[in-house]
């Protein structure tokens, strides 16, 4: 969120300095996944092109039974006349970064400032100061304002008058990375595979060498340790159960999410902002979370270029609240909340209804339409930006 903020800023013209705790761009298997609506933003300042050279394009994705096998193919085509970009584009958050470091390089009075965690952060009428923590010693810096793009453990947001109120599940999600490939048992670059006892997500992301990686993730009992986890035996059964085939998988990845569902109560306080996790935070599947904390950063630089170049009222801060605070509720927490207590359903006939309505709404293109309208993003988008 972070680069996407700071590369915002930056072609208004506006300085910047990104102060970031660790010592490289956190390249940890996370988002993959983006959506239509966060496709047209980044054309809008030039970058979809990069990011189109580098994904994977996901015409349609998969809603499975883990026994039952195919029971909707979600064709995402029907979103044409809506939007420029009718599909997915399944690209890791770290490529996002680089493509976006890169075209910041040489950005005049800004700079990308790496192992500068910050402690503690104070404001005035004037501007904010942030106590951060660098190879050299302890600093102070200065700005007018500050935007916390830093994640679901804020320190922005702690040093905000605001609660992170919401739950978080009592398991964990396992992902486990491998070059295995999955498309040779019929299944699509995306597919969400429910089952009362073990679901499973599995979608396949371009990965290091850019020739594919596919990322499974299963949910945990709670009780089960990290070291039970990531035992080679359990790991090699987990998959197994999953997807029978001969030999062991090469798994190069294992990584281990503790999941929650939060809100901040505001987005705002004073020259303090939030975005991305560090204002909402949700459970992945869908893949929402990175797009809408994309769409926080595109509304929010947009706004304090408002402010900087045409001398708009700070009140602007207060509708970014209102209108991203507002659809983080109605849709990100909504939605995804729906998706985990779909996937997971125990009770039969529930679940039986769900795929009873996922056939319905596949075989209907109006009602396609109006439910991909709502998981791609884009009903989201033209609500928040309705909000006066
Ligand atoms: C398994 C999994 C799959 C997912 N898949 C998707 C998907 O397909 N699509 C999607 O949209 N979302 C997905 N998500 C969610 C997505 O990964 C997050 O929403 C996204 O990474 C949040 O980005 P962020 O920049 O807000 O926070 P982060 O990526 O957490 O970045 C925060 C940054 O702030 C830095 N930082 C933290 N504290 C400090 C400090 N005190 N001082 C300075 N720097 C600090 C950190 O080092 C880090 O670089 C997934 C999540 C998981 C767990």
């Amino acid at each position: 969120m972070g680069f996407t903020m700071a590369f915002n800023l930056a072609r208004q013209g506006i300085p910047f300095t990104i102060l970031e705790a660790g010592n490289k761009i956190f390249d940890d298997p996370r988002a993959g996944t983006i959506h239509p609506p966060t496709l047209e933003m980044f054309a809008n300042v030039g970058v979809t092109p990069k990011l189109l050279e580098q994904g994977f394009i996901v015409h349609n994705y998969h809603y499975r039974d883990r026994r039952e096998g195919l029971i909707a193919n979600f064709d995402l085509s029907v979103l044409k006349d809506e939007t420029e970009f009718p599909f997915r584009l399944m690209l890791e958050q770290h490529k996002i970064c680089y493509i976006l470091r890169d075209l910041l390089k040489d950005t005049p009075k800004s700079e990308v400032l790496m192992e500068h965690r910050i402690t503690k952060v104070e404001q005035d009428a004037e501007g904010v100061r942030a106590h951060v923590e660098t190879p050299d010693g302890p600093k102070i810096f200065e700005g007018r304002w500050m935007v916390g793009c830093d994640g679901g453990r804020s320190q922005v947001r702690k040093s905000m008058d605001v609660k992170f109120d919401g739950f978080t599940y009592p398991e964990r999600f396992l992902v486990l990375s491998t070059r295995y490939d999955f498309a040779e048992h019929g299944y699509a670059i995306t597919n969400y595979i429910a089952d009362p006892e073990e679901w499973c997500a599995l979608f396949k992301v371009p990965g290091h060498d850019n020739k594919g990686t596919w990322r499974v993730v299963f949910p945990t009992r709670d009780d089960e340790t990290e070291e039970q986890l990531f035992n080679e035996d359990a790991v090699q059964a987990r998959i197994q159960g999953f997807n029978k085939k001969s030999g062991t998988y090469e798994m190069f990845h294992r990584n281990l999410y503790q999941v929650h569902q939060r809100v901040a109560s505001n987005y705002r306080d004073g020259r303090l902002m939030v975005a991305g996790d560090a204002a909402h935070i949700n459970n992945p599947l869908g893949g929402m979370g990175m797009n809408f904390g994309l769409h926080d950063a595109f509304n929010l630089s947009d706004k304090l270029g408002q402010i900087w170049h045409e001398g708009a009222s700070h009140d602007l801060l207060d509708l970014y609240d209102r209108q991203r605070r507002t659809v983080a509720q109605e849709y990100l927490q909504r939605q995804t909340i729906e998706n985990k207590k779909n996937i997971e359903q125990r009770d039969p006939a529930e679940r039986a209804q769900f795929y009873a309505d996922l056939r319905a709404i596949v075989a209907s293109p109006d009602k396609l339409h109006s439910y991909l309208m709502r998981v791609a993003m884009i009903e989201g988008i033209r609500r928040a930006n309705s909000i006066q």
